[in-house]
């Protein structure tokens, strides 16, 4: 058995349309999900908040947007990181250059690195294969999903029962409407393969929250259509089952790590 304090560790570095990354560990094993800054920002980031990158034993890419993996060659080459990436996401990314090694995973099959469980399940999204993650370690899991115009009866299933969710709250409906974005722009947060607004995040929190839900992150917030207390105020009125804390990730600094239980 490990000795722990901790079952996982959780830490936001940036989430929004400018970058996104989040370190996950179990003290053991860390990883990145997505690293959509530049490696030294990354590294920076990391370091604010008493991490190290020597100490990642791999990144995971949920898809190809250049938000989410503009980091991920560089860190991969620097620190011999391994990086799982979907075939179809891998091919849609040409500018990754040469990986450590690329692991492919598919959505559906649960792998591993090294003890920890990550579960790939399909999010409706505009990218090739885009990719949502509950992640599996000591009795606990987390669950990932931004970058999702709505949340299917799949991703609905796959985030149940977690401990932590990292969920998008990307726009608040009436700032996005009446905001300065060119109306197919609008149109395409909107639709099923866009993002998540404060409302829908709501109902979606609504539905999964329970007793052993500790902690929920809103992320991807737009800087344009929505503000951190917008997000805060609407989505935090889900919870009216359980006494998880919320908090809002910040697109320009990184986050408290959160120990769970
Ligand atoms: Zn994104
Ligand atoms: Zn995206």
């Amino acid at each position: 058995m490990k000795q722990s304090p901790f079952s996982l560790a959780v830490c936001t570095l940036a989430s929004g349309s400018k970058g996104n990354a989040t370190y996950i560990s179990d003290g053991e094993t860390s990883i990145l999900v997505d690293a959509g800054l530049s490696g030294i920002e990354i590294q920076r980031r990391l370091a604010s908040r008493g991490l190290s990158p020597e100490d990642l034993d791999a990144i995971i890419v949920t898809h190809e947007h250049s938000d989410h993996i503009r980091g991920v060659g560089i860190l991969s080459r620097r620190y011999n990181l391994p990086v799982f990436i979907n075939p179809k996401t891998h091919q849609a990314c040409p500018r990754l250059g040469r990986l450590h090694e690329a692991r492919p995973f598919e959505c559906g099959t649960t792998f591993h690195v090294n003890d920890m469980a990550v579960h790939p399940f399909a999010i409706s999204h505009d990218a090739q294969d885009p990719a949502g993650f509950t992640i599996g370690q000591n009795g606990t899991t987390i669950g990932i999903a931004t970058d999702l115009g709505i949340a299917t009866a799949m991703v609905r299933q796959h985030l149940k029962r977690c401990a932590l969710l990292i969920l998008e709250a990307n726009h608040d409906l009436s700032m996005l409407e009446t905001g300065p974005y060119p109306w197919p722009l609008k149109q395409r947060i909107r639709s099923r393969t866009g993002h998540l607004s404060n409302p829908d995040s709501k109902k979606l929190l609504n539905e999964l929250q329970h007793d052993d839900l500790q902690h929920v992150i809103l992320g991807h917030l737009s800087e344009i259509n929505n503000t951190p207390q917008k997000a805060f105020d609407e989505v935090s009125g889900a919870i009216t089952r359980c006494n998880a804390e919320l908090t809002v990730a910040d697109q320009y600094s990184s986050g408290p790590v959160i120990y769970l239980k």
